[in-house]
This record gives C-alpha cells, sequence and structure tokens, in this order.
C-alpha cells in the first residue's frame, strides 16, 4: 500500500517537472500572462484544456495511446518519460535509504537536477530561481543529514557547513576562472553564468574534492550531447550544464557501487 501512495506522488511529481521543463522558459521569455498553475495544462496544437483524465500522469497518456483526445496531435514522449523517470528513480531511493529524510532529500535533490539536465538541453537555459533552491536543498542536506560529506568534513575536521561552502566556492571560482582565460583571448564568453552556480551548486552537495572528477565525466557526457545535438541542429553551443549533471550522476553512480576509490587509487 506504501508503494502504491508513494509510486503516485512519484508520478504526480514527474508530471510537475513537465510543467516546469515546459513553462519556465515561457516565463522568462514571453510577456503573456502564464505561470506554473495558469493557464491550465492543454494541447500544443489545438489550445484545448485537457480533460481531468488525461491529467492522471502514464495512465492519461496511455488511455489516449500519446495523442490529444479532441485532435489527434501526437503528444510529446518526453512527458511519458518524465513521469516514468521519477517514478522509477523515486522507488530506488526509497528503497535503498527506506523512508528517511535522507531520501526525500535525495529525491527532491533529484528533481531539481533533472529538470535543469533537461531545459539546459532544450533551451540552452539553466534558470537562478532552481540552481540557488538546488545548493539551498544541497547545504541543508549535508548540515542536518550529512548526504554525501559528513565523513570528509569530519575528516578535515571542519563543520560540515563550512566544508559545503568551500565546495561552492571551488566550484563556481574554477569555472568562472576558465571562462575569464577564455573571454581575455577571445572578447566572448565560453561558459554560461548559469554554468558556474550549478557547479558551485554540486560543489555545495559534494565538497571540493571529487568535483574535478565530476566536471572529468561532464565534460565527456557534454561532447557526446554536444554530438548527438549536431546532427538536429547547426548550433554550436554546447549544454554544458546537462553535461555536468549527468557527470554528478556517474559520480553518483560509481560511489555507490563504492567505485569512486578504487578508480582514485589507479
Ligand atoms: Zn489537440
Amino acid at each position: 500500500m506504501h508503494e502504491f501512495i508513494l509510486s503516485i506522488v512519484f508520478l504526480s511529481i514527474g508530471s510537475f517537472s513537465s510543467v516546469l521543463i515546459y513553462r519556465l522558459p515561457l516565463m522568462e521569455s514571453s510577456k503573456k500572462e502564464i505561470n506554473l498553475f495558469y493557464p491550465r495544462s492543454h494541447c500544443p496544437q489545438c489550445k484545448h484544456t485537457l480533460s481531468n483524465k488525461n491529467l492522471i500522469p502514464l495512465i492519461g497518456y496511455l488511455l489516449n495511446y500519446g495523442k490529444c483526445s479532441f485532435c489527434n496531435h501526437k503528444i510529446s514522449f518526453i512527458y511519458l518519460m518524465n513521469e516514468a523517470i521519477h517514478l522509477l528513480v523515486g522507488l530506488s531511493i526509497f528503497h535503498y535509504f527506506g523512508f528517511s529524510e535522507i531520501a526525500l532529500f535525495s529525491y527532491i535533490i533529484f528533481t531539481l537536477l533533472y529538470v535543469l539536465l533537461i531545459l539546459d538541453f532544450k533551451f540552452f537555459y539553466l534558470p537562478l530561481s532552481l540552481n540557488i533552491l538546488f545548493i539551498f536543498i544541497s547545504l541543508i542536506s549535508n548540515m542536518f543529514f550529512g548526504l554525501f560529506i559528513s565523513e570528509q568534513s569530519s575528516y578535515f575536521n571542519i563543520t560540515p557547513a563550512l566544508y559545503s561552502f568551500y565546495g561552492f566556492m571551488v566550484g563556481f571560482l574554477s569555472l568562472w576562472l576558465v571562462n575569464a582565460v577564455y573571454k581575455f583571448f577571445t572578447k566572448k564568453d565560453g561558459i554560461g553564468g548559469g554554468d558556474f552556480i550549478l557547479f558551485g551548486g554540486i560543489g555545495t552537495l559534494i565538497g571540493p574534492f571529487y568535483l574535478p572528477l565530476v566536471l572529468l565525466f561532464g565534460s565527456l557526457s557534454s561532447l557526446i550531447i554536444y554530438l548527438m545535438l549536431k546532427k538536429k541542429s547547426t548550433s554550436d553551443e554546447i549544454p554544458l550544464g546537462s553535461g555536468l549533471i549527468c557527470g554528478f550522476f556517474v559520480y553518483v553512480f560509481l560511489s555507490f557501487c563504492e567505485l569512486i576509490d578504487n578508480l582514485i587509487v589507479l
């Protein structure tokens, strides 16, 4: 029964992530009255407001075979993907940590990073509000629940909050510095400001020492994403933010498999 209720919550959060992904860029760019809750969800093609049945995550999509029930316009597969991924990751996190604050905060962090990843991938856009929320949640997770850095901060005999702060500074300043050098020679920005803050946020979460590893995985991921995008568009921009988040997920996966330290010893 627990799992059933949790699954519904995860699916709803997945559905809300779609709202964030589609509305945040519109709220930023258009002057029309639009916010996260207004106007109600509608078909992008015929603008028909979705019925309550269609709003049910996963089921609404499947019941209509992924089409709008008014005009038969094909609804993007991404909606279904957002919901399914939120369900799978949510169940895995709560299975691993049990029903606890750590599970809750890990899940919030996952959702924030997921939304940032897709936004940067699709629109090269990392909203400041989400970035700041990510930093804030990361700090709280470390200060009160020792999510990532409790061992390291006690090894150096400093408080988790201070250790997180160092992580932020190292993350933010390292990318800022790379950009400053790039700008000095080319007179234009190479890395977006959102990327500095995002990497600072990842530093807040995992502390300064593993950041180079995340940057390495992140750069490789960015390169793969760039090559994927290159096929579709002529843009020369690289979504570094998406890459960094993929790099972070790779790091988390490896550290939970206890492979990170072996990797560093090698
Ligand atoms: Zn329609």
